[in-house]
């Protein structure tokens, strides 16, 4: 297994990224998804959820209501630190476990964790980092995903900052311009993770 970071800011183009590398062969470890996943009706992370913050949060049909959840820690420190000890390690746990399901195998596996740049993680060959100008994610975020334009901002000034995100970077994927470009950076990317599995190989 060939172990490689992927992070980059909100709307940056990490999904739109892992999944050409995915068309190259590459399993994705996606922590947003499984954060989702870890959020259904009948898991033990939604349980603890409404116990700590009550079934306001919950939707008629069961589900999480996850604006209720982001209006509920919105300016509550304490809330939103409860919010991450709920979460965070059982996400973190259920990360390792789909990694080492890889360890014995050739495949080259992609964990793409938004707050990587911020908590890092072990094993890694190397960090892709998807770079573009956060006013290009804003318009990103506001045409194609809904977002009010404040929202976006807020959500961006958040994060790690770009120059925190690329001191990071093992290899950069330049995400400011159209599809095709995206496509020929991935290129890039890929043979980028080539030569990292030839060193592997041959370490
Ligand atoms: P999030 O942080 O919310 O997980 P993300 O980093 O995974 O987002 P994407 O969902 O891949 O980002 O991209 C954000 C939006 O911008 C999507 O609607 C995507 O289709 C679009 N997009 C990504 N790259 C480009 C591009 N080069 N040109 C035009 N649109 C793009």
């Amino acid at each position: 297994m060939l172990l490689v970071g992927l992070t980059g800011g909100i709307g940056s183009g990490k999904t739109s990224v892992s999944s050409r590398l995915a068309e190259r062969g590459a399993v994705v470890v996606d922590a947003d998804a499984i954060v989702r996943e870890l959020q259904a009706p009948g898991q033990a992370v939604l349980a603890a959820m409404v116990e700590r913050f009550g079934e306001s949060i919950l939707l008629p049909d069961g589900s999480l209501d996850r604006q209720a959840v982001a209006d509920l820690v919105f300016n509550d420190d304490a809330a939103r630190a409860d919010l991450g000890a709920i979460v965070h390690p059982a996400v973190r746990d259920e990360i390792a476990r789909r990694v080492l399901d890889q360890a014995d195998t050739d495949n080259v596996v992609i964990l793409d964790i938004p707050l990587l740049a911020e908590s890092g993680w072990d094993g890694i060959a190397g960090t892709i980092v998807v770079d573009l100008d956060p006013e290009i994610a804003v318009q990103r975020l506001v045409e194609f995903r809904g977002f009010a334009e404040a929202d976006a901002r807020a959500r961006i000034a958040t994060q790690a900052s770009r120059e925190e995100r690329l001191a990071k970077a093992s290899v950069v994927v330049d995400n400011s311009l159209d599809l095709e470009h995206l496509e020929a950076e991935v290129d890039k990317v890929w043979a980028w993770i080539e030569s990292q599995r030839t060193a592997q190989r041959d370490a």
